[in-house]
């Protein structure tokens, strides 16, 4: 098939291939990226065809996940491929649509928390963190997680003189099942085996400064985490019963009094779908 000339619209002829370096603001970030064109050798003007724009476009969304430390759409693809899987079987993996999956290939830019997902299931749990379920520890998501609980329970957990017995349940569960379902913990909570259940571990060093922080300062929660957070408080509405379900779980039960639960135990929870 014979390629397309592009000619200059400002009448100087055909126009000639050319590779182009360009720097632009992307989300507010100043990404540089290569990409093909045409140019008219006389005026200099540049342009692209339909697929060079959307080639462009794959090349600022990679330029930008490189900078954001995000996985980019070539190596989605190259580290599936190696992986021997289909883009379906790794949204099989991932519990995610096999659209997900073709998007964030060829553009669309995922969320951090999909983005630990994928590194999960592409290169194995030796990226998983399994004490912080993959998240540096953050108070202030701690306290916004309790925060959007709380508003949604329509109820205090974070009281002046309480030792969070129910908060930290609550916590617990919010971050078992986003490092279950989108790969990284909420909060990067660590959480010990407690005779009272599961608790934050070291708590008691954590709780007064968990009362003083900032949640203004937090990464604000994606929309997987709002629903994460939406079932937990469906599920347990009344302290009691998250505090219940919790004495119920296998992974705790089996663990030494005050040794960690790992994260990766999140797969056997029983008491929550
Ligand atoms: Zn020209």
């Amino acid at each position: 098939m014979p390629m397309k000339e592009m000619t200059c619209p400002k009448g100087h002829g055909n126009m000639k291939p050319t590779r182009i370096e360009r720097t632009t603001t992307f989300r507010g970030v100043d990404v540089g990226y290569k990409t093909d064109g045409y140019a008219c050798p006389l005026c200099g003007l540049e342009a692209a065809t339909v697929a060079q724009a959307g080639k462009t476009q794959r090349a600022i969304s990679d330029a930008y996940r490189k900078k954001m430390d995000l996985l980019t759409g070539e190596e989605i693809r190259r580290q599936r491929k190696e992986k021997g899987l289909t883009q379906q079987g790794l949204a099989d993996l991932m519990k995610v649509g096999v659209a997900s999956i073709k998007r964030w290939e060829t553009g669309l830019i995922q969320s951090k928390a999909m983005d630990h997902a994928l590194r999960v299931h592409l290169q194995g749990p030796e990226f998983t963190n399994i004490h912080s379920g993959n998240r540096e520890l953050s108070i202030p998501r701690i306290k916004l997680v309790i925060r959007a609980l709380e508003k949604r329970l329509r109820r205090r957990l974070l009281k002046k003189t309480d030792k969070m017995l129910f908060g930290a349940k609550y916590l617990w569960y919010a971050d078992m099942l986003a490092f279950r379902n989108l790969g990284a913990s909420m909060t990067g909570a660590e959480y010990a085996a407690l005779p009272y259940g599961p608790q934050l571990n070291n708590y008691s060093d954590l709780i007064d400064e968990i009362k003083k922080a900032d949640e203004k300062s937090a990464e604000p929660l994606s929309e997987e985490e709002m629903r994460i957070i939406e079932s937990i408080v469906k599920a347990f509405p009344r302290e009691q019963m998250v505090y219940d379900a919790a004495h119920r779980e296998v992974v705790w039960k089996r663990a030494p009094v005050g040794a960690p639960i790992p994260y990766t135990d999140a797969s056997e929870l029983t008491e929550i779908g």
